[in-house]
């Protein structure tokens, strides 16, 4: 564990998607450490596993719960499964993305396709499978990961600024229908975080050049996001950080 245990979020629930590795791993631990329950959603479920088996070892709580999120049919058992076990969702970070970086004009549709659903509607339709209860509850938090990118451009990436834009306006706009509810809404936007991400870019000359540029600085751990995520949750009631933009201190571009 990273995190020292805590209490700030005893008896709180919060479901991590793309809890499987990089930042979602490095949250689901850093929220757990703090008491709360944590459902593990992603599709790896091996991973899953391992992760469980770690938070368990600090005697914190979780639940796996394998998750596709551009599967309608999973999004609704992953918030019946953490309902009927918990009886309530605290927070929910929206955090699984892919970053499949291509020219527009070698793009495949699959790829523009899989990066919107991925990043951006499956985002929205978990979101809006855990809203009533929150609503009923009349509490709850939802951080959204968004990206550097969702607000400056980067080449080759038309699909993914796109989806990382539509992040950030989704949580404003959702912010909007539900503050007066008592549910909070935040946008974390990374710079350059070392994970797993870069692994999946199709393009291998594009790639290097990412690699190239993410070797120029001290790129951000997944622990300095979780960081991060821990601190937007743990604020008082009345305290809504709505918005975090983060960077290693050597990333100029974008
Ligand atoms: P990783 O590749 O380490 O993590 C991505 C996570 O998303 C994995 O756990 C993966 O799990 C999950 N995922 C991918 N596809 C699906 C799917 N169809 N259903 C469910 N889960 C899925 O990368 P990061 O930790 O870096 O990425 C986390 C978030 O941070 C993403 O939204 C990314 O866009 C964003 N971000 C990252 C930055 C960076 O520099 N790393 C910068 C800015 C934003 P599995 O394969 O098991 O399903």
């Amino acid at each position: 564990m990273t995190a020292e245990f805590g209490s700030e979020l005893d008896g709180q629930v919060a479901i991590v998607t793309g809890a499987s590795s990089g930042i979602g791993e490095a949250t689901a631990k850093s929220l757990a450490a703090r008491g709360a329950s944590v459902v593990l959603a992603a599709r790896r479920e091996d991973e899953l596993d391992e992760l469980a088996a770690q938070i368990e070892d600090e005697d914190g709580e979780t639940l796996v719960v394998p998750t596709d999120i551009t599967d309608d049919e999973d999004i609704d058992t992953v918030v019946e499964t953490t309902t009927d076990e918990y009886g309530r969702i605290d927070i929910l970070v929206n955090n699984a993305g892919v970053m499949p970086l291509t020219h527009i004009a070698d793009a495949d549709r699959e790829t523009l396709q899989r990066t919107i659903d991925v990043n951006l509607t499956g985002l929205i339709t978990l979101t809006h499978a855990v809203i009533p209860t929150m609503l009923e509850q009349e509490s709850g938090h939802v951080v959204n990961l968004s990206s550097v990118v969702g607000r400056f451009l980067q080449s080759n990436s038309t699909h993914y600024n796109a989806a990382k834009a539509g992040v950030k306006m989704f949580g404003d706009s959702l912010r909007l229908d539900v503050a007066s509810e008592g549910i909070r809404v935040a946008t974390i936007e990374p710079g350059a975080v070392s994970t797993e991400l870069l692994e999946h870019i199709p393009d291998e000359e594009i790639k290097e050049g990412v690699e190239g540029h993410v070797g120029t600085m001290q790129a951000l751990q997944p622990d300095d996001i979780a960081r991060a995520i821990t601190f937007v949750v743990t604020q008082p009631e009345h305290v809504d950080i709505n918005e975090v933009l983060i960077r290693p201190t050597d990333q100029v571009q974008p």
